[in-house]
């Protein structure tokens, strides 16, 4: 598969995942979903919602599309060649970036997307944590440890700065600023999956803890959706 390949599957892969988790239905207003291009309010169907939380549903739900599409495209650690996994995660980033491009030319600047370096550090994020699924589920004859030191070290790191080099081969400069330097990056991601959330210092991870938080109330909302529309066998 080319890299427009993986692109294509991890657009296909999220817009399915937003139609799956009854996102149309959680909110009304079109355009909601279009991937590229948003334009217009939308109106919040949910009166239960807290009123401060308006204005984050869309950038969650859009992190809820990501996290599916990202767990279905980028599988187990042991099932897939690590080069080819590095290049379906530029893919990715490359959408997320581009998209980003878009959104800031657009005139009326909407808060529909989360910003590229935060769904950028929600890829990365799932990512370092793929050995550990592999772990569980494989009980290679590896020491952990030197599994993991091979996965950072042909993926994870690779990978962060396969993304450097396209926001600075694209001119993506708030992407550049949002992601951070390595040091401060990486402690992100490791004070994310500790929970501490106080302590994390670039934009991208400030913004994913931010809407993690309103995440967790507008969950419910997902869960509704499927128990009302599951079908019995
Ligand atoms: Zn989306």
């Amino acid at each position: 598969m080319t890299k427009t390949d993986f692109t294509l599957e991890f657009v296909t892969l999220h817009e399915r995942a937003h139609v799956e988790l009854g996102h149309f239905s959680i909110l009304a207003g079109v355009p909601t979903f279009n991937l590229v291009s948003k334009s217009g309010q939308s109106q919040i169907q949910e009166p239960n919602l807290p009123r401060e939380l308006w204005d984050k549903v869309e950038r969650c739900l859009e992190l809820q599309a990501d996290h599916e599409a990202l767990e279905e495209i980028l599988g187990n650690m042991d099932a897939v060649d690590w080069t080819k996994l590095r290049a379906i995660i530029y893919s990715i980033t490359s959408v997320m970036v581009a998209i980003e491009k878009i959104d800031s030319q657009n005139p009326n600047p909407s808060e529909t997307h989360p910003k590229a370096a935060t769904r950028v550090f929600q890829l990365l994020g799932h990512v370092n944590d793929m050995w550990s699924v592999a772990a569980s589920l494989s009980g290679s004859a590896l020491p952990k440890r030197e599994i993991i030191q091979a996965f950072s070290e042909a993926v994870i790191l690779p990978t962060y700065f396969d993304a450097i080099e396209l926001a600075k081969s694209t001119n993506a400069t708030s992407f550049l600023d949002d992601l951070g330097d390595p040091e401060v990056f990486f402690a992100d991601i490791m004070n994310a999956k500790l929970g501490h959330w106080r302590q994390l210092k670039t934009v991208g991870a400030r913004e994913w803890a931010d809407l993690k938080n309103a995440n967790e109330q507008i969950l419910p909302l997902v869960y509704k959706y499927q128990a009302e529309n599951s079908t019995s066998m």
